[in-house]
C-alpha cells in the first residue's frame, strides 16, 4: 500500500479440468503430443459437427465448486461467444454467460501481512466474493518459437481446442499484491485436494488475469483498470500487480492519465507492457449455444459428488490444530498439499507423538524432499518409517543430531529407521555404570579443571559433560551424562 492510495483487484482464473477426453468430444487431453494429433470434427469446428457435453466435466466442475464452497446452479445454460482469432477456426467459443455453472457465492481465505522478504507477519480471515464458476472450452494455441521460419510463419496447434475450463473470477475485493497471492494459492490448492485440477501455473493448467486499478484513499469510484496477462506462477503475478500499482501511481502522481489496455508481465525485464488497448473491446454478442440443451444439475448429483469429496483442507488444518495441538502454522504447512497431508498423518500414527512427528516432517524431510523436487507422496522415506525413526529419539535410543544422519541415511538409501542405527551401532549408551566409569576417568585426568569447578567456576560443568561424550565416541546419553555428572560433582 502506498501512501494516500489504495489498490483494487480482481481476478480471473482459468483451471483446466482433468479430464482424459475434451469437453464437447472424444479427443485426448493429453499434452505434449504431436501438434494437432487430437483432434477431430467437433473441436476443429468444421460445419455440421455436432457438440456432446462431457459428463466428467460436470462432475469435475461440481468438485471444483463444492471445494471453494460455492453453490451449483440446478439449471445452466452454454453460450456462444463470437470472436475471431486464429487459434479459434469455429470463430466462437463454447462457453457459459447469463446462467453460468455457479455465481454470487463467497470464499473465506487465510491472508497474511508481509514483511519486505514476503514473509508472513500475522494472517487473517478475508471473505472474497466469487462473482461466477463457469465451463467453457479452451482455444487453441498459437506457436511462434522452435519450428521452421518462425520469423515469417506463425503455427497453430489445434491440441488444446476443446480442453475443458472452469473460469472462476471474483469481485474486485483484493486491496493488496499478498491478498492476490494469498487467493490464488487457496483456489489452487482446493483444486488439487479435490481431484479437479492439477492446477499448476507453471504448466499452463492454471492461468490467472488481474484486474488491476488504483485510487486515492477514500475515493468511491474506481480508477482505470489495467488487465494484467502472462503471469506464469503466483509469485510472478504478485509482482506483477505490485510493478503495476507503482507504476499507475507513479502516471497518476506526475498528471499523466492512465489508458484501459492489456499490459503483460515480463518477469526478465521486471515489468509490465502494453499488449492492447481496450479500444479494441470485443462485443462477443453472446447466445445461447443452439446444439447443446440447457444443462440440469440435479440435487442427487450433488450430493453424490459431495460424498465423494475428501476432507478439504480448511477442515483438515482446523483438525490437526485440535487433535494433535499443532499451531496454525504448522498445520497450514502440513496442509499445504493433500499428500503431505495424508504423509503426517501417517507418520504421526507410528510416531506415538504427533508434535515431534510434525517438527521432524517439517524441517528434516521436507528439506529433502523440496531438494529432490519430490511430493511426499513420493518420499523414499516411507510415513511409517519417520513415525519410527521419531519414536526412537523420543525413547532416547538414540540423540537427535544422530536422527538427523539417519533421516538423510534414510532418504538416499531407502532402508528403515532400526536398520540404519544397527547398522551403523548408533544406539545411544544410557546405561548409569558404565557412565559413572566414564566419568570417573574423566575426572582424574582433570585435576585441575576439577578443582577450578569446585572453587567456583560453574561454567566448566559443560566442558565435563563435552569430555565425557566424547570418552564415550559420541554415544553417551548427554541427558544421562548431565544427570550422573551432577552427582558425582
Ligand atoms: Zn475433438
Amino acid at each position: 500500500m502506498q501512501n494516500g492510495w489504495e489498490t483494487i483487484i480482481g481476478l480471473e482464473i482459468h483451471a483446466q479440468l482433468n479430464t482424459e477426453s475434451k469437453i464437447f468430444c472424444g479427443c485426448s487431453t493429453r499434452f505434449g503430443d504431436e501438434p494437432n494429433q487430437n483432434t477431430c470434427p467437433v473441436c476443429l469446428g468444421l460445419p455440421g459437427a455436432l457438440p456432446v457435453l462431457n459428463r466428467r466435466v460436470i462432475e469435475l466442475g461440481a468438485r471444483a465448486a463444492l471445494a471453494l464452497g460455492l453453490q451449483i446452479n440446478p439449471i445452466s445454460i452454454f453460450a456462444r461467444k463470437n470472436y475471431f482469432y486464429p487459434d479459434l477456426p469455429k470463430g466462437y467459443q463454447i462457453s457459459q454467460f447469463d446462467q453460468p455453472f455457479s455465481a454470487n457465492g463467497t470464499l473465506e481465505i487465510m491472508t497474511a501481512m508481509r514483511d519486505d522478504a514476503g514473509h508472513p507477519v500475522e494472517w487473517r480471515r478475508k471473505t472474497i466474493t466469487i462473482t461466477r464458476l463457469h465451463l467453457e472450452e479452451d482455444a487453441g494455441k498459437n506457436v511462434h518459437e522452435g519450428l521452421p521460419d518462425v520469423d515469417r510463419y506463425s503455427y497453430i496447434d489445434l491440441n488444446r481446442a476443446g480442453t475443458p475450463l472452469a473460469e472462476i473470477v471474483t469481485e474486485p475485493d483484493f486491496r493488496t499484491s499478498w491478498e492476490a497471492y494469498d487467493y490464488v494459492n487457496h483456489v489452487r490448492r482446493a483444486l488439487q485436494w479435490v481431484g479437479a485440477s492439477e492446477a499448476d501455473m507453471e504448466k499452463g493448467n492454471l492461468r490467472c488475469e488481474a484486474n488491476v486499478s488504483v485510487r486515492r484513499m477514500g475515493d468511491e469510484g474506481l480508477g482505470t483498470k489495467v488487465e494484467l496477462k502472462n503471469l506464469n506462477s503466483v509469485r510472478f503475478m504478485q509482482r506483477g500487480i505490485e510493478f503495476e500499482v507503482t507504476r499507475q501511481i507513479g502516471v497518476l502522481e506526475s498528471g499523466g492519465q492512465l489508458r484501459q489496455e492489456t499490459r503483460l508481465w515480463d518477469e526478465r525485464a521486471m515489468e509490465t507492457r502494453v499488449m492492447r488497448s481496450k479500444e479494441e473491446a470485443h462485443d462477443y454478442r453472446y447466445f445461447p449455444e443452439p446444439d447443446l440443451p440447457p444443462l440440469v444439475v440435479s440435487p442427487e448429483f450433488i450430493e453424490k459428488v459431495q460424498a465423494s469429496m475428501p476432507e478439504l483442507p480448511e477442515a483438515r488444518r482446523q483438525r490437526f490444530m485440535e487433535q494433535y495441538g499443532l499451531s496454525f502454522s504448522d498445520a497450514s504447512q502440513l496442509t499445504s498439499e493433500r499428500s503431505l497431508a495424508d504423509y503426517f498423518e501417517a507418520a504421526a500414527k507410528t510416531s506415538g507423538n504427533p508434535r515431534v512427528a510434525a517438527n521432524w516432517l517439517r524441517s528434516e524431510l521436507l528439506r529433502e524432499l523440496e531438494a529432490a523436487g519430490m511430493l511426499a507422496s513420493a518420499s523414499p522415506v516411507p510415513p511409517e518409517e519417520l513415525g519410527a525413526l521419531v519414536r526412537m529419539i523420543d525413547q532416547e535410543l538414540i540423540s537427535g543430531k544422530q536422527g538427523k544422519d539417519v533421516l538423510v541415511e534414510m532418504f538416499t538409501s531407502g532402508k528403515g529407521a532400526a536398520a540404519i542405527i544397527e547398522e551403523q551401532g548408533l544406539v545411544q549408551l544410557s546405561d548409569t555404570t558404565e557412565i559413572d566409569g566414564l566419568i570417573d576417568k574423566v575426572l582424574a585426568a582433570n585435576p585441575q579443571q576439577l578443582e577450578g569447578y569446585r572453587s567456583g567456576k560453574e561454567a566448566l560443568f559443560g566442558f565435563f559433560v563435552g569430555q565425557v561424550i566424547k570418552a564415550s565416541a559420541g554415544k553417551a546419553n548427554p541427558k544421562v551424562v548431565n544427570e550422573r555428572l551432577k552427582k558425582k560433582l
